[in-house]
């Protein structure tokens, strides 16, 4: 057992997910930008009381999740458990929801839950999110939907958008009235760890992953027999929108989502075989802005899980275009020249500084996937040439050197 080790639930990330992730950071931005969201960074811990008056007092992420800790001077802070709150505290602290085109955000990072660690369940995590904020129409709930799903889309990922609306405000308390009298009735048909959210926090339930309850669950009400007329026509034009743009949606009666705020449209990224958990979720959150002291204004967003969907991406390890083994001290030195030529010339090559062996060098080279291997040992050196081998097709060539000679040995001479 190693003398260090890494937090329970944290992970160290090798070359091949950060690369995953810096293609997910750097697709997610230039596409979100494209739609017309601007990027934004902010802290990673804030006071506790915004996620407690935001995320919700009775949400599971706040009463049990949150990494909280006090200062030098006794104020209370937390890690980030999700990023909507401090976005909004940030919005309307910079005053950024007054400019004309400063009203939608796009934000990715690192966030922190105390989590049973489980496979996909971190207690350090990355998220990437969107909020757009300013607007009630039903074409931001789309907009908002379609950017989660042209994401996914252009990172080839199989997923559909579970949706559901939580109606206005009457309509959802009615509804939890007679969700919690059902539950009463019908405890039986529920497992025993959700009874306690009966009274608490109704439609927590609806999340449940317990399978007695997911069960159970299917023959209680559902919100849309609590719909008003408003609210029913407003999720028909939504599906209408999102049919018309090629998402790939399924009404999905039970989903709520585990945050206090969400109001009206709520949708989920799911993986096509369902089994797994979900790739990020959203809604709207029309109350939000104004109990955190901002103007009344309506908003919806979503945040995706980094870590799930870098495991979910099919691409190879990364390979290195070009490996250069120099074989003893000699070689090594008058190597440094070459390569460092060759990197300013946007040539990129890997040095492996600490082979002697080619024979294990090749080996090394070959395992990893180069698709040329330059060796340069006593014989080259003597000859004033490089040894370039196509690691394809196997063929192998001895060139000046010189940089036309290298590019064109190395296919970049077009
Ligand atoms: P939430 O903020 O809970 O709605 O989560 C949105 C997405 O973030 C989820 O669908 C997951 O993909 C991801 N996520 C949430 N919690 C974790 C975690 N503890 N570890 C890894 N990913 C997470």
């Amino acid at each position: 057992m190693p003398k260090y080790q890494k937090p329970k639930g944290t992970r160290d990330l090798d070359e091949n997910t950060t690369f995953k992730f810096e293609v997910i950071r750097s697709l997610f931005v230039a596409i979100s930008r494209f739609l017309g969201y601007g990027h934004v960074e902010i802290p990673i811990f804030e006071k506790t009381n915004l996620f407690e008056r935001s995320t919700g007092e009775s949400s599971e992420i706040v009463t049990k999740q949150m990494y909280k800790f006090q200062d030098k001077k006794n104020r209370e802070f937390a890690l980030r458990p999700e990023g909507t709150p401090g976005l909004i505290r940030a919005a309307i602290e910079n005053n950024w929801l007054n400019s004309h085109n400063g009203d939608k955000f796009s934000y990715f990072g690192p966030f922190f839950r105390y989590e049973r660690p489980q496979k996909g369940r971190y207690r350090q995590f990355f998220q990437l999110g969107a909020e757009s904020i300013g607007s009630n129409n039903v074409e931001s709930d789309a907009e908002s939907i379609y950017l989660l799903s042209f994401l996914l889309k252009e990172l080839k990922i199989k997923h559909v958008i579970k949706l559901n609306s939580l109606g206005e405000k009457e309509e959802r308390l009615r509804y939890i009235e007679s969700l919690q009298q059902w539950l009463t009735n019908n405890k039986i048909k529920i497992a025993k760890e959700d009874c306690i959210n009966i009274e608490k926090n109704p439609l927590r339930i609806l999340d449940s992953k317990k399978s007695a309850t997911v069960k159970g669950i299917k023959q209680a009400p559902k919100i849309h027999e609590f719909w008003s007329r408003e609210t029913s026509d407003r999720f028909k034009k939504l599906t209408g929108l999102l049919q018309a743009a090629n998402v790939n949606y399924q009404v999905d009666e039970f989903l709520v989502r585990g945050l206090d705020y969400y109001t009206s449209t709520v949708f989920e990224a799911s993986g096509h075989d369902g089994a797994q958990d979900a790739y990020g979720g959203g809604g709207r959150y029309n109350d939000l802005i104004s109990e955190l002291g901002g103007k009344n204004t309506p908003a919806i967003g979503f945040a995706c899980g980094v870590d799930r969907i870098a495991s979910a991406l099919k691409f190879d390890q990364i390979k290195p275009f070009c490996i250069f083994i120099p074989l003893g001290e000699k070689c090594r030195e008058k190597a440094f020249g070459i390569i460092s030529k060759m990197w300013s010339n946007s040539v990129s090559v890997k040095p492996y500084w600490n082979e002697s062996n080619l024979g294990k060098a090749l080996k090394r080279a070959n395992s990893i996937g180069s698709k040329y291997v330059i060796v340069f040992g006593e014989k080259e050196m003597q000859n004033n040439t490089l040894l370039v081998k196509n690691m394809k097709n196997g063929n192998q060539k001895e060139i000046p050197i010189n940089m036309s000679s290298i590019m064109s040995a190395l296919g970049l001479d077009e």
